[in-house]
């Protein structure tokens, strides 16, 4: 049976207990961004591709929903903004090809400590790719933007490449591009078991599939889908409130004045974009959040985040309500090192995969979806993806 939701064609699976005669190139699990992308890109390579989806989609319940994220080429790690050059364009090819606007550009501020380790790190990465940028002491960062109210000694690097990704647009146009390219899409299909050999089978209640390789992008069902692997990961999955401040004066804080923003913040790190996707609020985000399940996401107390965050907006945005109007609710699947992991499980060469993308891993999806792809390919990855290991964590006890 097919269902249509605006452009995106999903086949609800309603056979029963089938084996199909299909063997694909490769089968994706999970369709949050990261598995989207890289079924994208190898059903636009030509291959033979299948994503699976736990949920009838579109859902909110993992960390790809939602209207926004912030892209930047601006990081203190210079992998990632190598990434990044890439990542931009993809992202413009997507939104050409998908016929809607995926890419919002209002530029990315980071900010901190003048001559800081944060913003100096920041500087050399982008100095060494070749990346365009603006330093702002600290009086130019107070006149060009007055809304704010830091330290004295607080300055900013303007990152023009940043700006706004329209987040469920970008999801819609990958998973809709997808099938354009003769991908086969089927949401409502958890995947229970993973069964390896050279043909690999997956099973879901209502039918197995087999595909000689298979990309696993499960956001934070990763300890589920590995632990029949043998395969546990120190990975925490986390609340994170998504919270809209309004605007004392409506449009003081527009994309036009202030560009999407990341503070430090003594290890409380927050980041923020303005008004724009929800008119006359600003959201603004504490980067932490407690630790919980994702089955139970909701029932985890996160009133320190809002009471932190509702004096970290009183002292630093004098035009906001100091109280969020709006409280929304998205996951994080964080590693030690805040990096994701990108590889082959342990002792295979056709299960790979995609997990731990620790809070910003949108921006990154068309590259880590390419990476992903050529490994599930046999083929060199394009990126050195040695800090995506999966073996720089020592195996953990207790499966
Ligand atoms: C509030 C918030 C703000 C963020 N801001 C930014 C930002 O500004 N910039 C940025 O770059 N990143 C940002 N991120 C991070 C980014 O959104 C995530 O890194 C990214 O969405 C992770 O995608 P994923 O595909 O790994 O996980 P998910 O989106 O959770 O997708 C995993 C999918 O796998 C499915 N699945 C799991 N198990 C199975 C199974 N057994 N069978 C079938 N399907 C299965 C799940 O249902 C789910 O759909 C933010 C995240 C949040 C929550």
């Amino acid at each position: 049976m097919h269902k249509t939701f605006g452009k995106l064609h999903v086949l609800v699976d309603l056979t029963q207990s089938t084996m199909s005669d299909v063997v694909y190139d490769v089968v994706v699990v999970g369709a949050g961004v990261e598995g989207s992308a890289a079924a994208y890109y190898l059903a636009k390579r030509g291959k033979k591709t299948l994503l699976l989806e736990q949920f009838p989609l579109p859902h909110s319940r993992g960390s790809s929903h939602g209207q926004s994220r912030i892209t930047r080429k601006a990081y203190s790690q210079d992998f990632y903004t190598e990434m990044m050059h890439e990542a931009t364009d993809i992202w413009r090819q997507l939104e050409k090809e998908a016929g809607w606007e995926v890419f919002r550009p209002t530029g990315y501020l980071a900010m901190g400590e003048h001559n800081g380790v944060f913003l100096q790190d920041n500087v050399s990465s982008l100095t060494r790719h070749g990346a365009s940028f603006q330093y702002l002491p600290p009086l130019d960062f107070r006149r060009r933007y007055p809304m704010l109210a830091y330290p004295d000694n607080y300055a900013a690097i303007v990152d023009p490449d940043g700006g706004i990704l329209r987040a469920d647009k970008a999801l819609l146009a990958y998973q809709g591009m997808f099938q354009k390219y003769g991908g086969r899409l089927i949401d409502g299909a958890k995947v229970t078991n993973i069964r390896r050999g050279n043909i690999v089978t997956l099973d879901t209640p209502n039918a197995s599939y087999r595909g000689r390789s298979v990309i696993i992008c499960p956001g934070p069902w990763a300890s589920h889908i590995l632990r029949p692997f043998g395969v546990k990961l120190p990975l925490k999955v986390v609340r994170i409130c998504v919270l809209y401040w309004k605007e004392r004066q409506p449009g003081s804080h527009g994309a036009s004045k202030l560009p999407t923003f990341y503070e430090d913040n003594d290890g409380y790190p927050i980041y923020g974009l303005p008004s724009e996707e929800y008119p006359g609020h600003v959201k603004i985000c504490l980067h932490l959040g407690p630790e919980m399940e994702a089955e139970s996401r909701d029932q985890v107390d996160a009133k320190w985040v809002i009471d932190r965050m509702r004096n970290y907006v009183r002292d630093h945005f004098p035009g906001l309500e100091p109280a969020p109007s709006i409280v929304e609710t998205c996951i994080y699947t964080n590693t030690p090192d805040c990096h994701p992991v990108i590889d082959y499980l342990p002792s295979s060469r056709n299960i790979v995969l995609g997990a731990g993308f620790s809070g910003h891993g949108f921006k990154l999806s068309p590259v880590v979806g390419k990476v992903l792809g050529q490994l599930a390919c046999g083929e060199t990855p394009s990126y050195g993806l040695t800090p995506f290991r999966i073996d720089r964590f020592p195996p953990q006890a207790g499966l």
